[in-house]
């Protein structure tokens, strides 16, 4: 007999379909979860604003963890029981960056949440080999932090953070203090942020930030010449993902600056840099799309990282339209779907 469950659906309209869709059965190498969190990120608004593509109907969510509940025959590496995170990629494996040693740049990958059901539901069905077991320590609410996590290392990696560095980072929701804390880990000695909404500067600081700027008041470039003996930062990171953020993030860098872009800006927009300044700092500018082969070592830190409050909503998958509205407003920090509860729908 087919089970059914509660699932949001991306139907190819502005707003999601909550219907019962039936729970599929896990094949040879696949393993069915019951979803525990799953936490909605940018990526899933730019969906229903038809700024990012993916294939309607699916169930969205990309972000998630769970229990293992069945696996297929041929799988070994878990069990029923099991707690476990995803990393929601998978790659062609003939195209040309997965041939180069960059698959998540592939041209041709599938993604839990994006093209195949994802975590907004009761249940899902995903590739064995995707699958990660969560070190001791980890509780299955955060664990859903680690895509997104595994893609923040990405960006840090790149950016080749060190001792001594001062970070700037535009932008101060979840993805901005995620940034900062790993920035910390590796040696930062001073994170400053701007972020112009007033609750989010609180959290900031909660997270133990206290330079967290708004941008409406206050001179950033001033004030990040003024702790960097005139200089800029080495570090400038837009996590925001909006033309003014964007533009100013060159600005603010200093000599042999490292710029990143991570927050996403929709394709089309633009911005204007002075290419004298790049070349007579001789910044690197950079960009940084997913988690390539991340997600098993930040899980094994997750533990050691404070990820306390950064998921400060959480809501049942039949309201999972209303999470999307509180995400989009930027209510809070994070915003979660428990599917399968408790929920404590809170906007
Ligand atoms: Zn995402
Ligand atoms: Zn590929």
């Amino acid at each position: 007999m087919t089970r059914l469950m509660n699932a949001a659906v991306f139907d190819g309209t502005e707003t999601l379909d909550l219907r019962q869709i039936p729970v599929q059965e896990p094949g040879p190498d696949e393993v069915l979860l019951r979803i525990d969190t799953a936490t909605i990120c940018g990526t899933d608004l730019h969906i229903l604003e038809k700024k990012f593509e993916a294939k309607p109907p699916v169930v969205l969510g990309h972000e998630f963890s769970g229990h293992v509940e069945a696996v297929g025959d041929r799988v070994t590496t878990c069990r029923p029981g099991d707690a476990v995170s995803v990393e929601p990629h998978i790659y062609c494996g003939c195209c040309k960056p997965c041939r180069i040693g960059k698959p998540h740049l592939c041209i041709d990958r599938l993604a839990w949440g994006i093209n195949l059901n994802g975590g907004f539901a009761q249940y899902a069905t995903v590739r064995h080999d995707v699958v990660y077991q969560l070190p001791e320590g980890l509780p299955l609410e955060q664990a859903a932090l680690a895509e997104l996590l595994g893609c923040v290392m990405n960006g840090i990696e790149r950016l080749n953070v060190g001792i001594g560095d001062t970070v700037v980072i535009l932008g101060g929701g979840a993805a901005g203090i995620l940034l900062a804390k790993l920035a910390e880990k590796c040696g930062a000695a001073q994170i400053i942020f701007s972020e112009p909404n007033a609750a989010r500067r609180e959290a900031i600081q909660g997270f133990g930030y206290e330079l967290a700027f708004d941008p409406a008041t206050t001179d950033l470039l001033d004030e990040v010449h003024s702790r960097t003996g005139g200089l800029g930062a080495d570090v400038v990171i837009d996590a925001a993902g909006v033309p003014a953020t964007a533009a100013q993030a060159p600005l603010l860098a200093c000599y042999a600056g490292r710029v990143l872009f991570f927050g996403v800006m929709a394709p089309g927009r633009m911005i204007e840099i002075e290419p004298n300044l790049v070349f007579a700092r001789e910044l690197a500018i950079l960009g940084s799309i997913r988690n390539p082969f991340t997600h098993h070592r930040i899980l094994q830190l997750m533990p050691k990282l404070g990820l306390e409050g950064i998921i400060t909503h959480h809501f049942g998958v039949e309201n999972t339209q209303e999470a999307f509205d509180a995400a989009r407003r930027g209510v809070g920090l994070k915003v979660a779907i428990r599917p399968n509860g408790p929920a404590d729908a809170t906007a």
